[in-house]
């Protein structure tokens, strides 16, 4: 039996297998970095709204400013008005007008004061979030509980957090790049020389590896596929010793004697 197809292919997963390990060097640092992203982007939302309730209670206020200033300034004209009034149907008159303007002075400072009992009201559940948090209480504290000061706290903690696991991570793919993309190439020529060889057995290869799993060609140890620990059956080890290969029965994966993957490298 031809050995040589398969020796190729543990060459190809010893490839693979050291660019892994170069790769897990980054300690799941590129899935830190996203969920701390997640977080930053949660964040800076929860804070874009709160700016923008407080700005529009800005402008309504100041409008309801100017209309009751306004609304006075008529009254102080329809009274001046009235000293000089002809006769009492003149005056009665203006007496509506000033009625409506004070009624339009009554309503503008009802809407400021809803306007003061929502910021009352948002600043007590803050309260009542900063007294969760002193007790430790996290899990009972709800988005609009966040006392504003511990949300822009917590905003600049998690940029920080994040530019730091950013340099961490650029400057071990700086030092690895050059080893990752020598091994890269030697991947790609490996698969080339394969493809010509052995294509169905790099397919499966491609097929075993193109979920999670890393390792397709696995070694014989303890008379198990090291993939996955079950038996290989003792009719199939003669072969395996002599170089061949063996298919797991439970994994699928491509069980080989250790020896080819020490050939390998
Ligand atoms: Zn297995």
């Amino acid at each position: 039996m031809d050995h040589t197809k398969i020796n190729l292919l543990v060459r190809l997963q010893h490839l693979d297998n050291q660019i892994e390990s170069i790769v897990s060097l980054q300690k799941g640092l590129p899935e830190e970095i996203d969920a701390l992203d997640e977080d930053l982007v949660f964040t800076t939302r929860q804070i874009e709204s709160r700016k923008k309730i407080a700005d529009e209670h800005l402008k309504t206020r100041s409008r309801l400013h100017e209309t009751i200033n306004e609304c006075k300034n008529k009254i102080l004209n329809f009274k001046e008005k009235q000293t000089l009034a002809r006769n009492n149907k003149e005056y009665d008159a203006l007496s509506k007008q000033i009625e409506y303007e004070e009624k339009e002075i009554a309503q503008a400072e009802i809407q400021l004061q809803d306007i003061v009992h929502t910021i009352q009201r948002a600043q007590e559940i803050q309260k009542k979030g900063r007294q969760l948090i002193a007790e430790n209480r996290y899990d009972e504290i709800t988005e609009e509980m966040m006392p504003d000061d511990i949300l822009h706290q917590q905003l600049e903690d998690l940029k920080k957090q994040v530019d730091q696991k950013r340099e961490e991570l650029e400057s071990i793919v700086i030092e690895t790049a050059e080893d990752v993309n020598l091994l890269k190439k030697k991947v790609m020529e490996q698969r080339a020389l394969i493809t010509s060889e052995a294509k169905r057995l790099l397919d499966k290869y491609d097929h075993l590896r193109s979920g999670t799993l890393q390792n397709a060609v696995v070694s014989l140890n303890r008379n198990a596929c090291s993939g996955c620990n079950t038996r290989v059956p003792t009719n199939r080890h003669t072969m395996i010793v002599q170089g061949g290969f063996y298919l797991c029965e439970s994994c699928g994966r491509i069980v080989v004697h250790e020896r080819l993957f020490e050939e390998a490298e």
